[in-house]
């Protein structure tokens, strides 16, 4: 097969026709176990009956009605989900870039509201990833991401330390519009943040006037084993995105608010033509009333311990650490190895993982991913660190 689109990924040879569960098989019949569920966007697994049935019942109703008009999926769902999270009011989008623009805008103009035109700037976190939109791209704080071909990049951003104490005792003022956290960084490495440090930023922000958001791209929709991963961290964001797994493979992404940036939008202020696409919608409903479910999120978690304490107990010496929430997973490289190569091998073995940081191998196979599934994507991994071991 001819590749003609855009090589932007630097792509893999393996050409995927279908997939059931945790399980996908290429052109050639070849299976492979999955691990990345497409970066954590199929939660559900591929060909979970019931997304399949509500996506395409939803089809035979309305597929697009555009937001002139409302949806009945689309109250439904935005009923559901504020019903979950204990948000008042939400914005559908169609990516997490986009969920992130929505918050970004709404920090700009929540900052003018309540304090003028100089409280403007977001603060985000060392090593975050928020996005490939030019503002989402300035809002992440990895260094790597700013190449000059792309400048220039809009104002209004800053860094501060995710777990640093001293950061936050400097970083607010009256020009901070907004601190924005990612509360697991998934790109940057899996890296965790602080519960009491999460809650020690935010109260400092709001002590300077500003709201505070999470980015939950990656780590919302049970991905941490709580439905947001903000609700373990307890720092009670006033915003919140997400995207990714939200509704289990088609495109959508959400920008959620309450309290103080409850009322901050007004008809008008942001839109999209896709937003809140009822088949999106449909989707959604299936993926948050089956991830919401307190059961569901209990088996997350103990699966996403057993897959952490299996690989710690097989002391691979090159091994630094395993870390993660729930079914977000990273494995934890020290420097005589490219993650990327045990990426490929993986591959070659069947089995789909990808990399984060410099030196991170991460995991954020379905949620749903059987025991069956994860034993055998596990022995994969296995055999292919110890064959690392023995170079
Ligand atoms: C993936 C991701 C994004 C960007 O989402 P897209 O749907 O690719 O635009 C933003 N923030 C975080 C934390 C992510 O993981």
């Amino acid at each position: 097969m001819e590749k003609k689109i855009l090589n932007n990924y630097g792509s893999f040879d393996v050409v995927f026709t279908k997939g059931k569960g945790s399980t996908l098989w290429d052109v050639n019949g070849k299976k492979y176990i999955d691990f990345l569920s497409g970066i954590g966007v199929n939660c559900l697994g591929h060909n979970y009956k019931p997304l399949v049935k509500a996506i395409s019942d939803q089809a035979k109703r309305q597929i697009h009605i555009s937001n002139y008009y409302l949806s009945d999926i689309g109250l439904v769902f935005a009923d559901e989900l504020l019903a979950i999270t204990g948000f008042e009011k939400g914005y559908f989008g169609n990516s997490g870039a986009e969920a992130n623009e929505a918050a970004i805008k709404l920090a700009r103009k929540y900052g003018q509201l309540n304090g003028g035109a100089k409280r403007k700037t977001i603060i985000t976190l060392e090593n975050s990833f928020h996005g490939r939109t030019l503002a989402t791209l300035t809002a992440t704080g990895q260094e790597k991401f700013h190449v000059d071909s792309f400048a220039p990049y809009p104002e209004g951003f800053k860094t501060i330390r995710a777990n640093n104490y001293d950061d936050i005792k400097t970083a607010f003022d009256d020009t901070t519009a907004a601190l924005f956290i990612e509360c697991i960084q998934g790109e940057g490495g899996v890296n965790l943040v602080d519960a009491d440090w999460a809650k020690a930023a935010a109260k400092a922000a709001r002590d300077a006037g500003a709201i505070v958001m999470a980015d939950e791209v990656q780590t919302g929709i049970g991905r941490t084993g709580t439905f947001l991963a903000s609700d373990f961290l307890g720092f009670e964001p006033e915003v919140v995105t997400l995207a990714k797994g939200i509704a289990g493979g088609v495109p959508m992404g959400a920008c959620l608010f309450r309290g103080k940036a409850a009322n901050v939008f007004v008809a008008g202020d942001h839109q999209s033509t896709f937003a809140g696409n009822p088949l999106a919608c449909a989707a959604g409903c299936v993926v948050a009333e089956t991830v919401s479910d307190l059961n569901f999120l209990d088996r997350v978690n103990r699966t996403g311990e057993y897959i952490r304490k299996t690989i710690k107990d097989w002391n691979i010496p090159f091994v630094k650490e395993v870390r993660g929430r729930g079914l977000m997973i990273g494995t934890q490289i020290d420097s005589s190895i490219n993650p990327a190569d045990i990426k490929v091998r993986c591959l070659e073995e069947g089995l789909c993982v990808t990399t984060a940081g410099s030196d991170v191998v991460r995991f954020l196979p379905p949620l749903n991913i059987s025991d069956k599934e994860v034993n055998e994507g596990l022995s994969i991994f296995h055999k292919v660190l110890q064959e690392f071991s023995a170079k």
